[in-house]
């Protein structure tokens, strides 16, 4: 159990990356876990933990706390890019600092935690990528204009990571859950953009559980580094 790699998540104070902290830690892993809201890191209470608070738009101190989290538990073996924000509306009346804060987070906060850790992976020939984009990253909806963007670039970007990384036998997995229940929709300030949200997700039962996307990923880092799982698409049943 003491060499288990190193697993870096950011986005790690609720949601998804939290039940993802607690699936890696329950399978013995040490954790560099990165957010905002270092109290919420804190709450998790886990053990051979490194915390650290950190906005992913903010590529020096990602760097940093990867560097001491590599100090005290060896290389990163896997880098969760999941910190995101669902800033949904109406295109034509949603304020454009709401495009900015999701652009600036969704994607350079994506590129950045990459960053932090792609040439020691090179170097090691070792390790993965775990890049969150959502179903808003596969089709289109109107009042996700932004967001669908970005999570288009995180598409993007991943199949053209994989592509450089596979001569270097590194993975890169891209997630892309329909409706999670998470505290995604927290940041939503359009309020008949929320409404018909939640009409949609009831109609279809409601969304799963983060703990099932952490099963799915742990699953897919678990097989051996020469096969990859190079997709997780997954979904309530009902959601179309
Ligand atoms: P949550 O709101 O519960 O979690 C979002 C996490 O991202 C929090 O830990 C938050 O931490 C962190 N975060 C946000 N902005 C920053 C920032 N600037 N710097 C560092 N961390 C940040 O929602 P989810 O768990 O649902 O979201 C996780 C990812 O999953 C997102 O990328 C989202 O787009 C994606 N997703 C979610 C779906 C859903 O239905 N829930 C569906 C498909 C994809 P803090 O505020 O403490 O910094």
């Amino acid at each position: 159990m003491d060499n288990k790699p190193l697993i870096a998540i950011t986005g790690a104070s609720s949601g998804i990356g939290e039940a993802v902290a607690r699936a890696f830690s329950e399978a013995g892993h040490p954790l560099l876990l990165m957010a905002r809201r270092l109290d919420r890191l804190e709450a998790l209470d886990l053990p051979r933990t490194v915390l650290r608070k950190v906005d992913v738009r903010d590529r020096a101190s990602l760097a940093a706390a990867v560097r001491d989290a590599e100090a005290e538990h060896g290389p990163v073996d896997l880098m969760f890019a999941n910190a995101g924000i669902a800033r949904l509306g109406d295109i034509a009346t949603q304020p454009p600092e709401e495009w900015d804060e999701m652009i600036d987070i969704n994607t350079k906060g994506v590129m950045n935690s990459v960053h932090a850790v792609l040439a020691g992976m090179v170097e090691r020939k070792q390790g993965t990528l775990v890049m969150m984009s959502s179903i808003a990253g596969r089709k289109v909806y109107p009042d996700h204009t932004v967001y669908c963007g970005t999570k288009f670039f995180v598409h993007a970007v991943s199949e053209s990571l994989r592509a450089y990384l596979a001569p270097h036998n590194v993975r890169v997995v891209v997630v892309s859950p329909g409706i999670v229940d998470t505290e995604v929709l927290d940041h939503v300030n359009d309020l008949q953009t929320l409404e018909n949200y939640k009409s949609n997700k009831a109609a279809i039962g409601g969304g799963i559980s983060a703990d099932i996307v952490a099963g799915l990923i742990l699953d897919a880092y678990a097989l051996p580094q020469r096969a990859i799982v190079q997709e997780i698409v997954i979904t309530p049943t009902q959601q179309t």
